[in-house]
């Protein structure tokens, strides 16, 4: 019997894999040229980091978490990339280089969700992370970034949803409100939110279950409890971000009902939405969050960041065409054949021969489908020392030499 790929795990192949490097080129030029530079972490974690960095109250940590133990010691493939980041920061003291760090990463992340379009188990993100600056102009930075990266891959129809989750402070008079609306219906929701409903009632509001959200719009919940009251200082943060992306041209829609999945936001949250992407919708989504360093055992470090599902990413973007190969070259001689295509590779170009020496019309045949030209080294071409190249496009023929190209 075949063995198939885990279920919620998909093989990137070959003529897929092209769209993957457009997209991974795309991040590291555009990244690049905002100074912020790549970062690469282990895939699995002490399963310690994830539950005091993602929360203990998400759904990440309590039901999502790929686990296992090793030598007594329990480890996690990584849900998100943050936390490891957070991690790598500290450990490797980045926090003493002057500020801000900017850093970027990409790689597969790992969620026992249910599978469906646009939900895998294991997936992949693209990242960035920026620690040290507490002005909104971060925020407004990493949108910028998300927005350009967004723009070079011909994406610039997508809608920054922003919204400020405050700080605790705010948030404290906001929960208590959001309590006091939901409790007349609490018995109706799932068993999720009733456990949200203490630890987290924010995160009520990100629910996906459909009887959550009828009874939400049957109550009138989000008209009745309206969004977080700001603090001042919290308040002109949001402005500023405001401020910073109407000079930027960024179109935001403020939604004061976007709530994020992971417990570490603070201030600033924000997620970018495409309309063809049926209900999984968001392809992006980020935030500010100055505590998290702090939970993890640093310095208090301001901080703020995205991460951009792959796969979403991809779904957005029309298939690229593989390219061809410069040259195929078609002889009868094996031994002449890969001595011509060292040559061209030593030149500089893309190019392969008939690892079978077939008849030239087979070759031909090949050669038309993998190249862009054809060199043939036939019994005259080897007799007088030069080389046929032909066009496989329009079929017109040159007598050249090696050293012609
Ligand atoms: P969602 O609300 O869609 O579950 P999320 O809030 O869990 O997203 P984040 O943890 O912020 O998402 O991850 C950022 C991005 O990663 C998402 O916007 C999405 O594009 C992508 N993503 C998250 N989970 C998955 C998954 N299981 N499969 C594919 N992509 C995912
Ligand atoms: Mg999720």
């Amino acid at each position: 019997m075949v063995i198939n790929a885990p279920k919620g795990t998909k093989d990137i192949l070959p003529e897929e894999v092209i769209n993957w490097q457009y997209i991974e080129n795309k991040a590291k030029e555009v990244f690049t040229k905002a100074n912020f530079k790549e970062i690469r972490t282990p895939i699995f974690e002490d399963t310690n980091l994830f539950e005091r960095g993602v929360g203990d109250t998400t759904d990440i940590v309590n039901k999502e978490m790929y686990t296992f133990i090793k030598s007594d010691r329990s480890l996690t493939l990584r849900p998100e990339n943050t936390a490891g980041v957070v991690r790598a920061y500290l450990e490797h003291n980045l926090y003493r280089e002057s500020a801000p760090v900017k850093l970027w990463y990409k790689g597969s992340m790992f969620r026992y969700e249910r599978p469906q379009a646009g939900r895998q188990r294991q997936f992949h993100q693209i990242g960035v992370e920026m620690f040290g600056i507490q002005d909104a102009s971060a925020d407004a930075e990493v949108i910028m970034l998300a927005s350009e990266f967004l723009k070079s891959l011909g994406l610039s129809d997508l809608v920054v949803e922003i919204n400020s989750l405050g700080c605790s402070t705010c948030r404290k008079s906001y929960k208590e409100k959001l309590k006091q609306a939901i409790a007349p219906f609490l018995e109706g929701l799932c068993e999720d939110c009733k456990s949200r409903y203490e630890k987290n009632p924010l995160r009520i509001l990100d629910c996906k279950n459909e009887t959550c959200n009828k009874l939400f719009e049957q109550y009138n919940l989000k008209e009745s409890v309206s969004g977080i009251e700001l603090c001042e200082e919290c308040s002109s943060h949001y402005n500023n971000l405001k401020r910073y992306l109407e000079k930027l041209n960024i179109k935001y829609k403020e939604n004061t009902f976007l709530v994020r999945g992971l417990d570490y936001y603070t201030k600033t949250v924000f997620e970018i939405k495409s309309n063809n992407l049926g209900s999984q919708n968001a392809v992006c989504g980020g935030g500010r969050y100055d505590g998290l360093v702090e939970t993890l055992g640093g310095p208090h470090t301001p901080a703020v960041g995205w991460a951009m599902g792959v796969e979403r990413l991809n779904s957005l973007i029309p298939k690229i065409e593989d390219r061809k190969i410069d040259y195929f070259v078609v002889s009868d001689n094996i031994a002449e054949a890969i001595k011509y295509t060292a040559k061209l590779r030593e030149k500089g170009y893309s190019a392969e021969f008939d690892y079978n020496g077939r008849k030239f019309s087979k070759q031909f045949e090949k050669a038309a489908k993998v190249a862009n030209k054809a060199i043939i080294i036939g019994e005259d071409e080897l007799k007088n020392n030069y080389i046929t190249v032909k066009d496989l496009l329009t079929s017109k023929q040159e007598k050249k030499t090696i050293e012609d190209l």
